[in-house]
């Protein structure tokens, strides 16, 4: 049974319900805020029936180009955390904090990152926020949220570094499995096309080769030359793997993809969960699920 299961059968509910946003607060529960669902997943593990979260940029939501609704800013006033991923990831973050007066503790799960850069579009540095792509700094998401929590409820802090703890062993042994998957096949097939620069962390640490018609963010449009380049690369190198994302309009990639001669894979969870019933209903299902349709992509190449 999940935690939501379990929360739901407590017999305080009916009577100790608070309405936060989306989530159902029992009177024993503290309200935590996470800024997109991923978060929200880590947070519900490390917090376990001690929390309930609302995740502000839900499933299958795009929090490059989130824009907060009234429903989002009660969630945030009533929450007494706030957990987000940090590296430029949800600028409307701190607006939203402002504008509602958050008087609550806030955490930036990527804390002790070593964030990767890229160039941006007008030559400048730009921080790339996608950490979580790699399960070894979601080790350090998951130890900052444990701490954060247990600043905020001393009295439960050996649990939440239990349950952390034991979801590290958990991120290993995604990452023992995704190193063998990925590295039986030759280093030169290890191609990928996907809509936005999502997948750096994920490339460096697995060996494969990210590209992508958009920066970093989902907000700025290539150019037609741009696209073009790319579309002349996925000849030239036969790049079967051209992958769609969960979150993000597919119209880029589905004409790429056209002018290029190749038929897109299934959707990548990128930058959200799927819903609960879906193929990535939590962060480890997730990167299961997108290190075995990146593998049956690229045996294609
Ligand atoms: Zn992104």
């Amino acid at each position: 049974m999940n935690h939501f299961a379990r929360a739901l059968l407590r017999p305080l509910i009916g009577a100790a319900l608070l309405v936060a946003g989306t989530a159902a607060v029992a009177a024993d529960q503290i309200p935590v805020v996470a800024s997109f669902s991923i978060l929200g997943d880590l947070v519900r593990v490390v917090g376990g029936d001690g929390v309930a979260v609302t995740s502000l940029v839900g499933p299958d939501e795009d929090a490059h180009v989130f824009e907060p609704k009234p429903a989002d800013a009660r969630s945030l006033v009533h929450g007494r955390l706030l957990v987000t991923n940090g590296l430029g990831f949800e600028p409307w973050a701190q607006k939203l904090v402002k504008s509602t007066g958050y008087k609550g503790q806030a955490v930036v799960a990527s804390q002790g990152v070593k964030a990767r850069t890229m160039p941006g579009e007008k030559g400048q540095k730009e921080t790339d926020p996608h950490a979580w792509q790699d399960p070894g700094n979601v080790v350090l998401y998951v130890r900052n949220i444990a701490a954060a929590l247990a600043r905020l409820d001393p009295a439960g802090a050996a649990t939440y570094q239990g349950n952390s703890e034991a979801y590290v062993k958990e991120l290993q042994a995604l990452d023992t499995w995704a190193q063998e998957q990925l590295s039986a096949i030759p280093a030169a097939k290890r191609k990928v096309i996907t809509s936005h620069d999502a997948f750096g962390y994920f490339g460096k640490r697995y060996q494969v080769s990210f590209l992508a018609p958009q920066g970093i963010s989902t907000e700025a449009e290539p150019s037609a030359k741009e696209v073009a380049q790319l579309i002349r690369q996925i000849q030239r190198e036969k790049i079967k793997a051209v992958f769609f994302e969960n979150m993000s309009s597919p119209k880029l990639l589905a004409q790429l993809a056209k002018d290029a001669g190749v038929t897109p894979g299934p959707a990548l969870y990128v930058d959200a969960l799927s819903k609960a019933d879906g193929p990535a209903g939590s962060y480890l299902q997730l990167m299961r699920h997108n290190v075995m349709q990146l593998v049956a992509g690229i045996r294609q190449n």
